[in-house]
């Protein structure tokens, strides 16, 4: 069995001095499929030091030099493509399709990240536009210096991705905490990094949980920025640490958020992005569109339509062909769903679809897909963020009950509007307090558009030029011409 008890720091694998063993599961079939240390601060220390002598020669580097890494990283993953699918999915539990819409994110988010590093050159020392005669301002960005990268469990190669391109790209260096619940997939970026010649130090990848490493990390007074990708509950303590010091923090936490369904749609169509909206990767996903928003007019037709395609869905062995649906990635996280299953029953919610309808495999992680129809709006279900294959349904009747509806939580990162009419959906959309809005369609992801969400879904952007930014500081220089 595979022992994850090593750490890499400096460009070289070397023994974490921390001497906790976690197991590493297999969501499917539930075996333990490798450990990986605890971590240590020990090892923190250790490389947050490589990180910090790097610093120098990395930052120092042209964009158009550090884009040739970025597009390294992207090769090898290209090269890697199908072993990685394998490793996601074993270790995530995602379907093997949906591992591969994975790696072709992650991919395509290093190749953009390193056309941003060149971009990045031609913009150093621009002139901006003022009015004093005589006088000349210019603006240059630099690296905000080591970064501290942490990140979940449900996107392996993806979070990391958002984070580790546009670092690199502005000119820092990094320690990169990735998940211990998905240590296998992502600690191929540390051989990646090795089988590119990226310089000692620039990328650390340290293996622990948050009492090992996580907390250690964001506490360290030597990392200059932190940026986390995880619950609130977490996000909240990286915030609280950043403050001593002062440092720069980003922020990507929870969500719930709405799928608003107008009364002028195909009830077939608008069944099929509703469904993709929330069952994809078994509902972990952090812009799930976990609330149903519907117009009374068609609610009758939508719900028929998805409990078709509920009852349709294939759960089992997430590497099979013809899988749509793997398990939960781990079995705190079954747990925690079937915790509001049981809220559901004890508010007497209606199911159109839970576990009662549906048997499922002898083995893994499952949660069958659910779905609730008008379900009270002061609900745990309706207000709290599940991570799990559960949709939550109420009816609406107007157009301006559905975005006051929509708007009434605390979270906001995404949201999408259905309707028949672009227009309208667009104009719904401009009216909802979230991050990303989609309209008429899946949710769609670009590295080029911006990704990250207003209230408690957390600070900052990522991905686009403002995950960029996100790594940079801006300095203008004024005086005479
Ligand atoms: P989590 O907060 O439990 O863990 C996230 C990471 O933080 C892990 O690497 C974990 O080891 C580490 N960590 C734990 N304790 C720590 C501490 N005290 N200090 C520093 N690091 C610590 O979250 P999770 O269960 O891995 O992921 C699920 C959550 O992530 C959901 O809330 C989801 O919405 C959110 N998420 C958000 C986005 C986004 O882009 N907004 C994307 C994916 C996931």
């Amino acid at each position: 069995m595979q022992q994850l008890d090593h750490q890499y720091i400096n460009g070289r694998w070397i023994p974490s001095q921390g001497h906790r063993r976690l197991p590493v599961t297999n969501p499917y079939t539930e075996e333990t499929i490798a450990h990986v240390t605890g971590g240590d601060p020990a090892d923190v220390d250790a490389a947050v030091s490589a990180a910090r002598s790097a610093l120098p020669d990395w930052r120092a580097l042209r964009g158009a030099e550090r884009a040739v890494y970025l597009e390294g990283f992207a090769d090898q993953l290209t090269q890697r493509r199908e072993s990685l699918m394998r490793l996601s999915s074993t270790n995530n539990g995602k379907a093997l399709a949906e591992a591969g819409v994975d790696l072709d994110d992650a991919i395509a988010c290093y190749r953009y990240y390193a056309e941003q590093a060149r971009t990045l050159d031609g913009r150093q020392g621009q002139g901006i536009e003022h009015d004093m005669t005589g006088i000349e301002a210019r603006g240059y960005y630099d690296p905000v210096g080591v970064a501290g990268l942490i990140t979940p469990w449900n996107f392996p190669l993806v979070t990391s991705a958002w984070k580790l391109a546009p670092a690199l790209a502005a000119g820092c260096t990094v320690v990169f905490k990735p998940s211990e619940v998905i240590p296998l997939p992502e600690q191929q970026l540390a051989d990646i990094a090795e089988a590119i010649d990226l310089p000692a130090g620039v990328l650390n990848l340290l293996h622990g949980d948050g009492e090992g490493i996580g907390a250690p990390l964001t506490a360290h007074p030597d990392i200059d920025k932190l940026s986390f990708t995880g619950s609130n509950r977490v996000g909240e303590t990286v915030m609280r640490a950043a403050s001593e010091g002062t440092r720069n923090v980003s922020l990507e936490l929870g969500g719930k958020s709405p799928i608003l369904v107008m009364d002028d749609v195909d009830p077939e169509q608008a069944a099929d992005w509703v469904m993709a909206g929330i069952y994809f990767n078994m509902g972990q996903v952090c812009s799930a569109t976990s609330r149903l928003i519907v117009h009374d007019a068609i609610a009758d037709a939508l719900y028929d339509a998805l409990a078709r395609r509920i009852d349709a869905i294939r759960l089992g062995d997430p590497l099979a062909e013809g899988t749509d649906m793997g398990p939960l990635t781990s079995a705190r996280q079954r747990e925690s769903v079937m915790q509001y299953l049981d809220i559901a029953r004890q508010e007497g919610l209606t199911a159109v679809r839970d576990e009662r309808h549906r048997k499922l495999p002898d083995h893994g992680y499952f949660v069958a897909p659910t779905l609730y129809r008008d379900v009270p709006t002061a609900s745990r279900l309706w207000n709290e963020e599940i991570f799990g294959p559960v949709l939550c349904g109420h009816s609406i009747v107007s157009d301006d009950d559905a975005i006051t509806l929509a708007n009434t939580s605390d979270f906001g990162l995404a949201a999408t509007v259905i309707s028949g009419d672009n227009e309208r959906a667009k104009r719904i959309g401009r009216q909802l307090q979230a991050g990303i809005i989609w309209f008429n369609g899946e949710q769609i992801i670009m590295p080029q558009a911006s990704w990250g969400g207003v209230k408690r879904s957390g600070i900052g952007r990522e991905l686009g030029p403002w995950g960029l930014q996100a790594f940079l500081e801006v300095k203008h220089l004024i005086g005479p011409e």
